[in-house]
């Protein structure tokens, strides 16, 4: 069977076009719109801080439950999800405190961590998400492993989380949840995960 080729043909330009001259002074226009219009975009950082999105990617957090303990249960499905295997998770058992197994010991490795989040999406407790903070610097590597003891917030409430959430809706619902008025049903599904 024949190859079929198709030929694209260079467009020919205009004898304007051919003069260039119109072009430079479009561009020459375009550059001193921007210059007039001038607004100052830098920020002054440390001293000013830019306000971030709300879904913003920063450094993890290990928020609370409502005893303000640690709310991972060490299945290690993030540390799975990982595609750069930045989590390391080593647990134990966990019998005063209502679950199987807690972490002992939790690092994340910030030198791999391309801040995807799939290690929050895996999570089927809303045990981990990602922070606001992003000042990640280090004077050596150790410094850029961090541990559960820097990351856990027990003051975060761990609320319905809203892609978890999701999912736990439309696996009872058979229906995703889009309104506001579903909060209340989807805190009645989460909570089938919070530890005692
Ligand atoms: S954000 Fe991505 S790369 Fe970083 S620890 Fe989570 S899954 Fe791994
Ligand atoms: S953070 Fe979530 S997914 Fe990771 S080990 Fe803890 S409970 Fe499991």
């Amino acid at each position: 069977m024949a190859i079929k080729v198709k030929i694209i043909k260079t467009p020919e330009l205009s004898f304007f076009e051919q003069l260039y001259i119109p072009q430079i002074l479009k561009g020459m226009f375009i550059t001193l719109k921007h210059l007039l219009r001038f607004q100052p975009i830098t920020v002054q950082y440390p001293e000013e801080v830019k306000e971030l999105p709300p879904r913003y990617r920063g450094l993890h957090i290990l928020p609370g439950d409502d005893d303000q303990k640690i709310r991972c249960v060490a299945c290690k499905l993030c540390e799975v999800a990982c595609p750069t295997q930045a989590i390391s998770i080593v647990s134990e058992p966990a019998d005063d405190y209502g679950v199987e197994r807690r972490p002992k010991i939790y690092n994340i490795d910030f030198m791999r961590c391309v801040f995807c989040g799939f290690c929050v999406e895996a999570c089927p407790c809303d045990a981990l998400r990602m922070g606001m903070k992003y000042e990640l610097s280090s004077y050596n590597r150790a410094g850029l492993v961090h541990t559960k003891e820097v990351f856990f917030e027990p003051t975060v409430r761990s609320e319905a989380p809203r892609d978890n959430a999701n999912f736990l809706y439309e696996m009872g619902t058979g229906k995703i949840l889009d309104t506001p008025d579903d909060a209340e049903k989807v805190k009645e599904l989460t909570g089938i995960y919070t530890p005692k």
